[in-house]
């Protein structure tokens, strides 16, 4: 009964909406958070994982590791 300390977080399949990178256009299969639907029919703008990780990089500042955590440079 450990679920308090899941080292995963949760990814939610997003790959039935057909979502696309906002920076790269490359398809985006899950998100670590469920996307909701704006008025305009769309996502707003989303991020394949590795964009999002290098956005978040470039923002800047302390590495407060937000919800990476860690290190995870091998795929
Ligand atoms: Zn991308």
């Amino acid at each position: 009964m450990d679920y308090q300390n899941r080292p995963q977080r949760q990814m939610h399949d997003v790959s039935a909406l057909g979502l696309k990178c906002e920076e790269c256009g490359a398809e985006i299969k899950e998100l670590p958070f469920e996307p909701t639907k704006r008025d305009d029919g769309t996502y707003g703008r989303l991020y394949c994982q590795p964009c999002n990780r290098n956005r978040r990089k470039s923002f800047g500042g302390g590495d407060r590791g937000g919800f990476g955590g860690g290190r995870r440079d091998r795929y």
